[in-house]
């Protein structure tokens, strides 16, 4: 794989954008947390997508896709990210639980779950973290106890975004607490309308209540919820956690790259007090060093969606992607809300952008801590693609 098209990339690229010229109208602006005729809208769009042949291109075409290869994903990441389009609403299925569920699952489960997640018609959450385990994943003490024809969950899960509109949670709970941690886990799929499921809704730094916590408190599912067999729970979260690295990584990095456009277009226009911020070196060196770090960001994208079109699975490598996109959004933001100076702080204000920076300054500190925090990705890093010696 290049960083240019050949000749039917290139071709697949004019169809993705004419596509998109036809269709972007249809796209409702999403900014923070939809309210409730935006999710309407959204899901829409979504559904649109789907229609289209856009949700899920990579995926099998029994799966509801279109079996291109990666490289074609990132095309269609890349312009759909240049024409301003929100992604899918339901992202976390189409990027984490779909493919999760295309590795692992049976065909009954993916005959049942993977269409209303393509047209956005059920929406996923991911039931990972727990208020005692987050980075040590693996910690987790959300129960499943076997009675007779079904598994009765018990336990909390913490921080899971968009489950206050999810229809299914994808859920690591320990089978078997007499095993070693990794070994006592199994991974469920979740129907969030069952009795005893309770989502509240925690608001984060920006105001917005995008995660939720997740209480389950006796939910009794039926004993063919289970992806994999019990005890696989660690190896099926170890895939969604590459998919949320690389080809998740993959839509964050291309929407950073258009936001890198659209951010050079502030540096050029004269702000409120009539100075370019361009004209300022020190924020045009900060520009420019950005710039050419998304470069290299693009590059590693594609040499790791490589790797994934050649092997079939994605590779610790996306862990470099996700570790560089987090700084590199974290950095842009910072550098917009100086480029359009104190006007641009206040939320709502008349302000340049209305507050959006100042909002995005915000919501960008969790980058470096969703999918995993920079500390835990520089060991994955040192240790699973640099090959170091283990840190403990
Ligand atoms: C915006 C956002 C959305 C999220 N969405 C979801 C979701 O949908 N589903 C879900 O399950 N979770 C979600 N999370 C949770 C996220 O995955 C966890 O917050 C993250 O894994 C860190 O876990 P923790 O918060 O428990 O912090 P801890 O694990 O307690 O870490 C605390 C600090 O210790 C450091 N640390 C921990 N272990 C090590 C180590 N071995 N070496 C070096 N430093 C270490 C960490 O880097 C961190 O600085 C989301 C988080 C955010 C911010």
């Amino acid at each position: 794989m290049t960083p240019d098209d050949d000749a039917s990339q290139a071709a697949f690229r004019a169809e993705a954008r004419a596509w998109l010229g036809d269709h972007a109208h249809l796209a409702p602006v999403i900014s923070g947390i939809p309210t409730e005729a935006e999710v309407d809208q959204w899901r829409a769009w979504s559904r649109t997508m789907a229609e289209g042949g856009y949700a899920g291109i990579t995926w099998p075409i029994e799966a509801g896709g279109r079996s291109l290869p990666y490289s074609y994903l990132e095309i269609w990441l890349s312009e759909a990210a240049r024409a301003g389009v929100p992604e899918h609403f339901g992202v976390i299925g189409v990027d984490m639980a779909g493919p999760t569920i295309i590795a692992w699952g049976n065909d009954e489960q993916q005959r049942r779950l993977l269409p209303p997640l393509l047209t956005a018609d059920e929406i996923w959450c991911q039931g990972f973290s727990e208020p005692g385990s987050g980075s040590d994943l693996a910690a987790a003490r959300t129960c499943a106890v076997l009675d007779g024809d079904e598994w009765v969950i018990t336990g909390q899960k913490v921080w899971s975004s968009f489950a206050q509109y999810a229809r299914w949670c994808i859920l690591l709970a320990r089978t078997d607490p007499t095993a070693p941690k990794h070994k006592g886990l199994s991974f469920f799929l979740v129907d969030m309308s069952l009795p005893g499921v309770d989502v509240r809704p925690l608001p984060q730094l920006t105001g917005d209540p995008e995660f939720n916590e997740i209480y389950f408190d006796n939910v009794r599912i039926p004993r063919s919820s289970m992806l994999g067999e019990p005890g696989d729970g660690w190896k099926v979260a170890l895939t969604t956690l590459d998919y949320e690295r690389s080809t998740h990584g993959v839509a964050l990095s291309s929407q950073l790259i258009a936001e890198l456009g659209r951010v050079g277009g502030l540096m050029t226009r004269p702000g409120a007090d009539g100075n370019v911020p361009a004209d300022d070196p020190i924020l045009a060196e900060r520009y420019a060093r950005i710039w050419v770090r998304a470069q290299g960001l693009r590059v590693t994208n594609l040499r790791s969606l490589s790797e994934l079109d050649q092997t079939g699975k994605p590779s610790s490598a996306g862990t470099i992607s996700k570790l560089e996109w987090s700084l590199l959004n974290q950095a842009l933001a910072a550098l917009a809300q100086d480029a359009v100076g104190l006007d641009g702080l206040v939320p709502g204000a008349d302000g340049l952008d209305g507050g959006h920076w100042a909002y995005t300054v915000l919501r960008t500190r969790g980058n470096s801590i969703e999918a995993g925090t920079s500390e835990v990705l520089r060991n994955i890093i040192a240790e699973r693609v640099l090959r170091l010696p283990r840190a403990r």
